[in-house]
Formats: structure tokens, C-alpha cells, sequence
């Protein structure tokens, strides 16, 4: 099928066609956003109001598909921060530390309710918010944020059960930082536990996709959750700092960059607050010669390119096993040949825009570099939109260890391609980097996958398969993909103390 591609051609219109040889082509199927209600400007979610900020300072918020601005949003200042965090506090002490904890299961039930109610929608605005394909935001961020908020629900009168033997008690206010590339998935991994272990919460997204967050307000507005218990507050970074230094933080639950990470735990040194940091990564992921080839390259190419890359437990370094390079690669190629780049809200997309202009910039540096390497690049033929923020997916061979494009981070559609020999070699070459968050093996052989799932150093390891998410499983890194686990059990654990 992958080879009887030829091209795929825009049509000017950012509807991106796909010709087969047959000379037939995939009509644009657009997902209508035209129902959708996106205000044009969004105040700050404070004490269960939407409020004015105290700068009076709004920002833009664009579709970076088209470079459109969809909305503005507001800057919070210190005295905002404030002003969240102490609406945090009232509603900790007046209510939500005294409710029973059944009492509290029910609000968290509701919000996954209306979630669910509200998914077409939530799924529209992410997409055009964030930049992700429709059936990215469709049939996976949504769905997993409702399921995270129903999950947790059910822990909440259940406490006891998750430190037994001891008596679990709420931290008081968490302050959580999320980034762009999961904006309504990242607040529920956040928001959720929090609630269930009866915290209140001041929340900020990213910079650049507030509005989902934004709309998540509206719907704990509409649940009747108490005033306060939850309070979502937009801004850049230095509203991120403002949060972590704050006196009456409890719990600071991050989820970013390693550099970022890295300041706020100098700045939580020496406080009693507590820190989980869910960091970067640059996860390997391995083809032994007896895999499923298909099966691996399909799972190879929704490890990297799907989501743009912008994943931090991308598969973004391939490690192939020598004998079955030449096949890999070559599928490989015919595969991203077949991948739909263009407006993330036709349902054929494969692969959307890039969250951001300054993204893409990185993005492009971490080509040019590789290029200059000595690396050799393989991109796709397709065209893409001349406006909004698209790259193409990208594959580099010739690469050795050293090379930055294979330690660094890039959060784009690139992965780099490196072959071996033999299991040890493997081990020793995929741990060789400063992250630990997640790896993918693809095997036949279940001894192999359980060689090789103890001794690689990383949190989350994917056999046959990868990306795959549960509210029931943990997720949390190694090394300098931070500390501390979100999701299941243990990500409970890390909003009590006992
Ligand atoms: P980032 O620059 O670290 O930003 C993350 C969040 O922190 C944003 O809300 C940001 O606000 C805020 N922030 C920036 N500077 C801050 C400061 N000094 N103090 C407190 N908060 C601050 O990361 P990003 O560029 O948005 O996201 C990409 C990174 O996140 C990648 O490295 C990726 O691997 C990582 N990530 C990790 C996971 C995980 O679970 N391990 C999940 C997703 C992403 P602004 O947006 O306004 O700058
Ligand atoms: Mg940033």
C-alpha cells in the first residue's frame, strides 16, 4: 500500500490532497468548527469567578495552523498569583478539608461527566489551540482526561486503601505548572489527584494553548464545585516562578522543560513544599531482527511523528538491529511518505503544526545541525501550508552517538536512526543519555523484552507496542526526566502525606 503512494500535493487552501497512482486523492475532510464558542477574551479563573487581571494586560492566543488569532487571555502578575493561591488556601480550610470524602468523589465524577458531554468541543479547541491532528485530540487527549478525572474519583473515599496502615492526610494548596503539547490531558493528570486527595489547586497552562484549560474552568464552574478549590490562572513563565516561590504552596506538581525543572528545584530547596518534576526525554526505541517489522514501524512512526514530536516520551531515537536495517529503513520511508502533514483539523491528518513559531525554529536549528553533523536526512516529499507552523517528518541516518541530534531533546518530528548488534550493545547505547523517561522494544521473544525492560534505565517501557496511557498506570521518569509519578496509584501518593 505504502509504495503505491506518490505525492502528496496542497491545495492552497491548507487542505493538504493525497494522490495515489491511480490518480484518485483524498478529499479534505475539515472537522466544522463553526458551533464552537471561544470568547474573545478570557479573565482569570480565581475563587470559582472569572476575574480581571491586575495588570489589565491581555495576550493573544493563536491557531498555529493558520497563524489566526483565535482569542486574548489574561496576564496574571504576582498580586494575581496572590490572590489565586489565597483563594486556594479559603477553600481548603472553609470547605474542601472538611467534606467527606464521598462528597468530594461526586464533584470529580461530575467533571468527567461534563468532560465527556463536552468532548466534541474540548477536542475542536485543542486542536486549533495547540496545533494537534483532530483524531490526536480526538480519540486520545480528551477521552484520557475524562478517564483520569473518573479514575480518581473513585480513589477519593478510598484513601486508607492507598497507604495502608497509615493515616492519609491532603498536603493543602498545590500549585501546578503544565506544558503545550497536552494542555487539557496535562491539567487533568494534574487537577485530579489533587482533588481526590483533597487539595485545592491553582493551575497554570502554557503560554501558548490556555484555552482549553480555560474551558475546563467553565465546566468546574458549571459543576458546582466550591469556590476556590480550583483556580486556574494564565501567564508566562515568570507567572510559573511567581507560583513556585509563593509562601503558602504546599505541593509544586511541574511538568516541563528539564531547565525549568532544574530552577524550580533550586528555588523549592530548603522549603517544606513538595515537588514532583515530570521532565524531558529522549527515549529509544528498539527493533530487534525477529520483531514484527510492520507492526514495529507502524509503532515507530505514532512514537514520533504523530503529536508533531511533541511528546516527551517520543520514540525519538531508533535503534535497529543490523540485520534488518536495509527492511526497516526502507519501510520506514515508504511509510512517512504515506503521512498526511497539513490542517490538524481534517480527520486524514496525520501529523498537524507545530505548536509554536519559536518550536519551529528549534525544530529547524536541530535539522540544520544534524545536517552539519554529518548526519544524512530523509525527508518526506510532501508539501506543506505556506502559513501556520508545519514541519515535515524527518528521519536521519549516519548518526553516532555523539552527535547532539541524538542526545538532545528536539520535540519535533525528527528521529534519529542508529543500528547494533547484540543486546548488551543496545542497553549500553540507549542508556547513554541524560534522560530517563520511557523506551520501546519490539521483539518475539518475551525473555529479550524482560532482559531488556530491567536494565534500561527508564520509567516507562513500552513492548510491542508504544504511547499507550491509562489512568490505572504510572508515568514518571529517571536521571533528568524528573521525579515523581503521575498516574495510578502512585500518583496519589505524591498529593498526601501521612
Ligand atoms: P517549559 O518551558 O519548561 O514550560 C512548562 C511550563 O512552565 C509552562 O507553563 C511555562 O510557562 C512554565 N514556566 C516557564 N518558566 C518557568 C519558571 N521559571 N518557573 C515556573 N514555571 C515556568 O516547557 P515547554 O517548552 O512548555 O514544554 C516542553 C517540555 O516539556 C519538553 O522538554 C518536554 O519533554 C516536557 N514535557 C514533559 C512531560 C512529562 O510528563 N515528563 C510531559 C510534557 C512535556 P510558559 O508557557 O509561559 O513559558
Ligand atoms: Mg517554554
Amino acid at each position: 500500500m505504502a509504495s503505491s503512494v506518490k505525492k502528496k500535493n496542497g491545495t492552497g487552501n491548507g487542505q493538504p490532497k493525497l494522490k495515489f497512482n491511480t490518480g484518485w486523492e483524498y478529499a479534505p475532510a475539515p472537522e466544522s468548527s463553526s458551533h464552537i464558542k471561544i470568547n474573545s477574551r478570557y479573565d482569570l479563573f480565581i475563587g470559582g469567578k472569572f476575574v480581571k487581571p491586575s495588570s489589565g494586560k491581555y495576550f493573544d492566543t493563536i491557531n498555529p495552523a493558520t497563524e489566526a488569532k483565535l482569542s486574548e487571555v489574561a496576564e496574571s502578575n504576582t498580586a494575581d498569583v496572590d490572590k489565586a493561591v489565597k483563594a486556594a488556601r479559603q477553600a481548603y480550610d472553609k470547605y474542601w478539608k472538611k467534606m467527606p470524602a464521598r462528597e468530594r468523589g461526586k464533584y470529580i465524577f461530575r467533571i468527567s461527566r461534563m468532560i465527556q458531554e463536552r468532548a466534541r468541543e474540548l477536542a475542536i479547541i485543542e486542536t486549533m489551540n495547540g496545533g494537534k491532528a483532530i483524531r490526536e485530540s480526538r480519540d486520545i487527549d480528551v477521552p484520557l482526561a475524562a478517564n483520569h478525572f473518573f479514575y480518581y474519583a473513585g480513589w477519593a473515599d478510598k484513601l486508607q486503601f492507598a497507604l495502608p496502615n497509615k493515616t492519609p492526610k491532603p498536603l493543602g494548596v498545590a500549585a501546578q505548572i503544565i506544558p503545550w503539547n497536552f494542555p487539557l490531558l496535562m491539567a487533568a493528570w494534574k487537577i485530579a489527584p489533587a482533588l481526590a486527595a483533597g487539595n485545592t489547586v491553582v493551575l497554570k497552562p502554557a503560554e501558548t494553548t490556555p484555552l482549553t484549560a480555560l474551558k475546563l474552568a467553565e465546566i468546574i464552574q458549571e459543576s458546582g464545585l466550591p469556590e476556590g478549590v480550583v483556580n486556574i490562572i494564565t501567564g508566562f513563565g515568570n507567572t510559573g516562578a511567581d507560583l513556585v516561590y509563593h509562601n503558602d504552596v504546599d505541593k509544586i506538581a511541574f511538568t516541563g522543560s528539564t531547565e525549568v525543572g532544574k530552577i524550580i528545584q533550586k528555588a523549592v530547596a530548603g522549603t517544606r513544599k513538595k515537588l514532583t518534576l515530570e521532565l524531558g526525554g529522549k527515549a529509544a526505541n528498539i527493533i530487534f531482527d525477529d520483531a514484527p517489522l510492520d507492526q514495529a514501524v507502524e509503532g515507530i512512526v505514532n512514537g514520533i511523528f504523530f503529536n508533531q514530536g511533541h511528546v516527551c516520551c517520543a520514540g525519538s531515537r531508533l535503534f535497529v538491529q543490523e540485520s534488518v536495517y536495509n527492511k526497516v529503513l526502507r519501510k520506514l520511508k515508504d511509510r512517512i511518505e504515506t503521512l498526511i502533514v497539513g490542517d490538524p483539523l481534517d480527520k486524514n491528518t496525520d501529523v498537524g503544526a507545530i505548536n509554536s513559531k519559536a518550536q519551529l525554529e528549534i525544530i529547524n536549528r536541530y535539522i540544520a545541525l544534524g545536517k552539519e553533523e554529518g548526519a544524512e536526512i530523509y525527508q518526506s516529499g510532501c508539501s506543506v501550508p505556506k502559513k501556520g507552523f508545519f514541519c515535515r517528518p524527518t528521519l536521519f541516518t549516519n548518526v553516532s552517538q555523539s552527535h547532539r541530534i541524538a542526545q538532545e531533546e528536539i520535540f519535533g518530528p525528527v528521529l534519529t536512526i542508529q543500528t547494533f548488534r547484540t543486546d548488551e550493545e543496545v542497553i549500553e547505547k540507549a542508556n547513554n543519555s541524560p534522560y530517563g523517561l520511557s523506551a520501546g522494544v519490539w521483539t518475539d521473544k518475551g525473555s529479550k523484552i524482560f532482559n531488556l525492560t530491567t536494565k534500561l534505565k527508564a520509567g516507562v517501557i513500552w513492548a510491542n507496542t508504544y504511547n499507550k496511557f491509562d489512568p490505572t498506570s504510572p508515568f514518571g521518569g529517571y536521571k533528568e526526566s524528573g521525579f515523581g509519578r503521575e498516574g495510578g496509584l502512585h500518583g496519589l501518593t505524591s498529593y498526601l502525606a501521612s
